[in-house]
């Protein structure tokens, strides 16, 4: 990026926590702030006001953009464009966030699931550079992924809910809780192998289960699935697994293993086979792709605008 690049206000928002910033790019941002996520009267008008005086000391931003927890509705198109929609977060539901920060702001305003916003961070600046198409999985509070295809974040009917991808139950089970969590579905990703899930399932916290339990074999034989899924709806070139979960080293080459063990020789591509550590890797932005991906938004936002005006 140039010394001339547009400042751009980003704003990741999650269910625990909302991050925000102001900057350029990746190597250009100016301050982060972090604010609890409560009431959305409360949390919003907590990152306004922060907006608000990062405005008076960095500079007047051309664009937001949002990265947040859904789901959305992202169809331009639509009466509830820029809404959370039936989050089952407590308050939550059906709450305008674009129109709050555009009545405030008056400047284009990016707007999409946090973890498309970090696929697409990944693939400007981390780990998925020239890969398209791409995926950026969190295995963290949820389960939740986010596809690039053609340079394009995936939208459609509704937006990529990789976290809800029904897997085979795990067999022979030592945990204390069998059940899949997911109040909505019997046997998904989510409900087995996000944080909480995890700390339910097997009686512990997830960040205290010790590195040779049983739990790891049976969270990867879970990845493994959803990968194997992935790999054969979307073809994608690399696939990037993060969230506080995925902090646990001993996992990713344990999910490789199951993802080839579980294809059976079906697909003779190298990525699944000598180059497997290429295909599912880590993020390269650590855990600011959330963030940096909510920048990009905004920056977008602001180019199809001049694009619109030009
Ligand atoms: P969020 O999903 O809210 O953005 P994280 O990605 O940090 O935040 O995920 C938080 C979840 O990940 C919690 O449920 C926590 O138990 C779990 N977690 C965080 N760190 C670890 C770790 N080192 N090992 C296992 N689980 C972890
Ligand atoms: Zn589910």
């Amino acid at each position: 990026m140039s010394d001339k690049a547009p400042l751009i206000a980003a704003i990741e928002m999650g269910g625990t926590k909302i991050v925000c910033g102001i900057g350029t790019g990746p190597h250009d941002m100016l301050a982060v702030h972090r604010i609890e996520t409560t009431t959305p009267e409360e949390t919003l008008e907590g990152v306004s006001r922060w907006l608000s005086r990062a405005k008076q000391e960095h500079g007047h931003f051309a664009a937001i953009g949002i990265g947040s927890f859904g789901p959305l509705d992202l169809n331009p198109n639509s009466e509830a464009y820029g809404f959370i929609t039936t989050t089952p977060k407590p308050g939550w539901q059906h709450t305008d966030v674009v129109t709050f920060f555009k009545h405030r702001f008056k400047v284009p305003i990016g707007f999409d699931t946090d973890v498309n916003a970090a696929v697409l961070a990944e693939y400007l600046w981390g780990a998925g550079q020239g890969m398209d198409p791409l995926v950026y999985i969190t295995v963290g509070t949820g389960v939740g992924g986010g596809v690039l295809v053609n340079g394009q974040l995936l939208h459609g009917a509704l937006h990529p809910e990789i976290g809800h991808l029904i897997v085979p139950p795990p067999s022979n089970s030592l945990a204390v809780q069998r059940d899949c969590q997911c109040p909505f579905h019997k046997s998904c990703v989510e409900g087995y192998v996000c944080g909480p899930a995890i700390s339910r399932r097997w009686g512990v916290r997830a960040d205290s289960l010790p590195l040779d339990h049983p739990a790891w074999e049976e969270i990867a034989d879970v990845m493994g699935h959803a990968l194997m899924n992935l790999t054969l709806t979307l073809s994608p070139r690399r696939i990037i697994l993060g969230g506080g979960v995925m902090d646990q080293a001993q996992l990713i080459p344990l999910i490789r293993g199951r993802l080839i063990h579980q294809m059976n020789g079906y697909l003779l591509v190298p990525q699944l086979g000598r180059d497997i550590d290429q295909y599912i890797v880590q993020p390269g932005l650590g855990s600011r792709s959330g963030l940096l991906g909510s920048l990009a938004l905004g920056r977008m936002a602001m180019d199809q605008t001049k694009n619109v005006h030009s």
